[in-house]
């Protein structure tokens, strides 16, 4: 970390800061300019770092405390300067060829997610979503069929030989959610459940974390931090929309967020261009423009009868229109050396 000293720093404080930090156990290097003075501090464990940050910024002769290192470790790009490839049971995401998950946003019936999954793998899919404990802003309104929908979507990718991605809410039921699930789902309203993520982190289920829809990509790092240190090395991020002013939109889908975590993390990163726009007329655009700008998956919502769906019908794809956009998605791929 990098100490800048307040300009009315004396030479006592400038002392007293060198030999906390000496302390601390850091190699201390001082640079005195005219104006003022800057610590480089350098050499103590990770764990450590945040706290001698706080105490170091609540002296009033230090200006501010800059950290050098990323607060996160597992996640960098550094690790993995090729980007890492996250295997589900022989389905990768984060390979050359781009994964594709998609299905009903939520499981409503044994029917109406075999219908949505015939269709999705008959488009390329290999990949079924369906949620089973769905997080509502209203207590009011469905909250998923819970085992029942586990065991039906499980069944259903079987016949169709599709893997299973679904959300986990309750760090309680991630065991159960490991039986039925090849991928967890952390939603972006738990991005930040740190007891959740380190229930995740103590299985070896991939997991994917949506970003908070109000997290900073930083933020969003960390929470895949967690998971990492605390063991299960499969994870992948998915962007699904961060809330701005705009309302035409459900929510403001940040494609920068690709290309920004690329050069951050060797984490695979999914696109979902659903929850990214609450607008079934705005997501084959949103899907070409994620394949372009480098998106390893993308997570769609395709629903049999949208006007009947229990949740998020509005920016479902029908299952007849699936395929036929997939098809035109085909070529963007191919021209940047991918696959779908
Ligand atoms: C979903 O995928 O249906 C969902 C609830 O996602 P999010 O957590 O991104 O809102
Ligand atoms: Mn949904």
């Amino acid at each position: 970390m990098i100490i800048v000293m307040a300009g009315h720093a004396t030479p006592e404080q400038i002392a007293d800061v060198e030999k906390r930090i000496a302390e601390w156990g850091y190699g201390v290097h001082p640079i005195h300019g005219t104006e003022r003075t800057v610590i480089g501090a350098v050499g103590v464990p990770e764990a450590d770092k945040a706290r001698y940050m706080e105490s170091l910024e609540s002296l009033s002769y230090v200006e501010q405390v800059i950290a050098i290192i990323k607060p996160y470790k597992f996640a960098s790009r550094e690790l993995h300067p090729d980007g890492s490839v996250v295997d589900v049971k022989g389905v990768k995401v984060g390979g050359n060829q781009i994964a594709l998950m998609a299905g009903p946003c939520t499981v409503e019936s044994y029917d109406q997610t075999m219908e949505s999954a015939v269709a999705c793998k008959a488009a390329g899919a290999t990949i079924l979503r369906g949620g089973a404990f769905k997080p509502s802003t209203s207590v009011y309104s469905f909250q998923g069929l819970g085992l029942e929908g586990l065991k039906i979507l499980k069944a259903v990718a079987d016949s169709q030989d599709m893997r299973v991605i679904t959300e986990v809410m309750d760090p309680r039921n991630v065991d159960m959610v490991c039986e039925y699930a090849d991928i967890l789902q952390i939603g972006t309203r738990n991005m930040q459940n740190y007891d959740l993520l380190r229930e995740v982190g103590r299985v070896k289920t991939p997991v994917m974390i949506k970003r908070g829809m109000w997290a900073k990509i930083e933020e969003w790092l960390q929470a895949a931090e967690y998971v990492l240190a605390g063991g299960n090395p499969n994870v992948m991020l998915c962007e699904r929309g961060i809330r701005t002013f705009e309302t035409y939109t459900r929510n403001t889908l940040d494609l920068s967020a690709v290309p920004a975590v690329k050069e951050l993390s060797h984490l695979p990163v999914v696109i979902d261009p659903s929850q990214g726009t609450g607008r079934r007329s705005l997501v084959e655009a949103m899907c070409r423009a994620a394949v372009a700008v480098g998106a390893d998956g993308l997570l769609i919502e395709v629903h049999p009868h949208p006007d009947r769906a229990l949740k998020d019908g509005a920016q479902s794809l029908t299952t007849g229109d699936f395929g036929p956009m997939m098809d035109r998605l085909r070529p963007i791929a191919q021209s940047i050396g991918r696959s779908i």
